[in-house]
């Protein structure tokens, strides 16, 4: 994965049909390895067929912490390696908002990722009310002191700010800029950091253009083969 990385977050969204419809669309248009799509878990190993022809990776969306066992209803990162994911996202502010996820749940799956081969994508972001009281940097800070000592290259951080997560409110450029700057000074200066919330064919661009910028996590637009096709041109 060279490059500025383009990772499509399908989350709870799709079907065969409509994995069918898209995939090909990507397989066609001779992407990079530097594109990836995050599928819902049950179209992982369609995906990959759909894809086996093209770099473009496959991931997923959340893995189990733990490694093998009696955790019913949980997916080891050993068997998303099995099937042939390549990377998955891990710590998204849905999982920590909706499944009371912590930063430690987040980097035993990190590292539980790193165990098995993966490439893990680790997600970080303020709320509207913590960027409004000034503590935006404190919460990342927060979020990012878990990942002391891990092998730099091995994963990648995900800057996304939740009131920027599917609101069509995109962060201002020097707000990007000046967060992946702290970041990559928080943690090592190659760390490589993604930009998410609200990235649309319109504006990707502009946000790859932005100083610090690795590439892009794109939620919604992913959706759509000619937009994220769009998106995936503007990385460099
Ligand atoms: P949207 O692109 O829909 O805002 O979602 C971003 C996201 O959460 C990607 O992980």
């Amino acid at each position: 994965m060279t490059g500025q990385l383009v990772i499509g977050n399908w989350k709870m969204h799709g079907s065969i049909g409509k994995i069918r419809s898209v995939l090909p669309e990507l397989a066609r248009a001779k992407l990079g390895s530097n594109v990836a799509v995050c599928i819902p878990y049950p179209y992982v190993m369609l995906a990959k067929s759909l894809l086996k022809d093209s770099q473009v990776q496959v991931g997923a969306q959340d893995v189990s912490e733990y490694h093998v066992g009696a955790y019913t209803g949980a997916v080891s990162a050993s068997m998303l390696a099995d099937i042939g994911c390549e990377l998955v996202i891990v710590g998204h502010s849905e999982r920590r908002r909706y499944f009371g996820e912590s930063s430690e749940n987040a980097a035993r799956k990190l590292r539980a990722c790193l165990d098995a081969g993966l490439f893990p994508v680790y997600c970080v972001g303020e709320d509207a009310d913590e960027r409004a009281s000034g503590r935006h940097k404190e919460i990342i800070a927060a979020e990012l002191a878990v990942l002391r000592g891990l092998p730099i290259g091995l994963y990648a951080v995900a800057y996304e700010p939740s009131w920027a997560v599917g609101t069509g409110v995109i962060a201002t450029s020097a707000q990007i800029a000046e967060m992946h700057a702290f970041i990559k000074e928080t943690l090592e200066p190659r760390t490589r950091v993604l930009y998410g919330g609200s990235v649309k064919g319109s504006n990707a661009e502009e946000v790859l253009a932005v100083d610090g910028v690795d590439g892009v996590l794109v939620g919604g637009a992913a959706l759509s083969a000619s937009e994220f096709l769009e998106i995936c041109m503007a990385a460099r």
